[in-house]
């Protein structure tokens, strides 16, 4: 049995009359790739900062592989933190940057150089050793702050939204190759970020944060196929939030089916409505359909070559609206 990396108990933070961590509880298991997900404001990097042991808890506890060190300074935590603005010195070359804490901490030359070499090879930054970071691309100086935090080769390495200034195309490389570092260092991550396709790609579980709270804890398939809340229904993709026979219902958009009123629907499950929109966005048709009940649907229908349906319902047109019961997920009252 794997033991937990990290386990934070019932932790409680507040500025001020402000409580920005609302009792959270934890459990994250060592080789993890754990990612808390989040709009801003949720207290994401408090939490992380309390791991860090940055901030105290004003209640509750932490452990690191099963240590209570809630009361433990920052540094003699088995931890290291990666920040966005990397951090990095701008006067010394990438080796010395890498091998700083190695030297803080009176590690011989040798070693040091080893150890440094591993972690360059490691982030595949191999070459650029004598390079300053100002002589670094984005992506290259991210992944020398990556290199830094690794060599002293942590039980838990936190990253708080570490690839947010990198543009998009950069960022989704940056996404497959944080996890595969991951893979091949076997540290555990906790990675903070708002960005829930970001969580997606990179997760083995996500806890979705909201308001100082968790609002659940789950695979990236699970929290997106069995949201449990509206929160976290429309945090985690799109989703349309429907009430039927006195329950709240989530309908992810690309499991509904549209067809003519008069047309024998391919669902289980049905609503009758009228096209109010629709918008074509290449990979996909989005529909908005008003129900007669009231509710307004977003569909969502990917355009392949032989499906003649998406060319042909057009704003005004009388459908239907269909989906299998399996697709339609009741939401938890206790977490409404
Ligand atoms: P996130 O990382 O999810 O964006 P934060 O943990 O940074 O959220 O912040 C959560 C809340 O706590 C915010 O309302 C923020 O303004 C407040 N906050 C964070 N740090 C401090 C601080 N040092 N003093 C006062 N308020 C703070
Ligand atoms: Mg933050």
């Amino acid at each position: 049995m794997s033991q937990s990396a990290v386990e934070v108990r019932e932790v409680v933070k507040r500025f001020g009359d402000n409580v920005v961590v609302n009792g959270v509880s934890l459990d994250i298991l060592t080789g993890e790739f754990f990612t808390m997900l989040g709009p801003s404001g949720s207290g994401k990097t408090t939490l992380l900062r309390m791991i860090a042991g940055f901030e105290a808890p004003d209640a509750g506890s932490i452990f690191l592989q099963g240590e209570d060190v809630t009361a433990r300074p920052a540094h003699l935590r088995p931890v290291n933190t990666v920040f966005q603005d990397y951090a990095l010195f701008p006067h010394m070359d990438v080796v010395a940057n890498v091998e700083y804490g190695l030297r803080v901490r009176k590690v011989a030359r040798k070693e040091r150089r080893e150890r440094a070499q591993r972690a360059l090879d490691m982030v595949q930054l191999k070459g650029l050793e004598s390079r300053r970071p100002a002589q670094l691309s984005g992506g290259q100086r991210q992944r020398v702050a990556l290199a830094r935090a690794i060599v002293n080769e942590p039980a838990v390495l936190l990253l708080d939204e570490p690839l947010g200034a990198l543009d998009l195309k950069l960022r989704q490389e940056m996404q497959v190759e944080l996890k595969a570092i991951q893979r091949r260092v076997g540290i555990t991550f906790i990675y903070v970020t708002h960005d829930q396709e970001e969580a997606m790609a990179m997760s083995d579980r996500i806890a979705i944060m909201n308001g100082g709270v968790i609002e659940q804890i789950g695979a990236p398939r699970d929290v997106y196929e069995h949201p449990a809340t509206p929160f976290v229904a429309r945090f985690i993709g799109t989703s349309n939030i429907l009430d039927r026979g006195g329950k709240r219902w989530s309908l992810r958009p690309e499991r509904l089916r549209l067809s003519l009123v008069d047309a024998p629907p391919t669902g289980d499950d049905r609503a009758p409505g009228q096209i109010q929109d629709v918008v074509y966005l290449g990979m996909m048709t989005r529909y908005i359909v008003h129900l007669d009940s009231g509710a307004d649907l977003v569909v969502v229908r990917t355009n392949e070559g032989s499906d003649a349906l998406s060319a042909r319902h057009a704003p005004g047109d009388r459908v239907m609206v269909s989906w299998h019961e399996r697709d339609a997920v009741v939401m938890d009252h206790a977490l409404i």
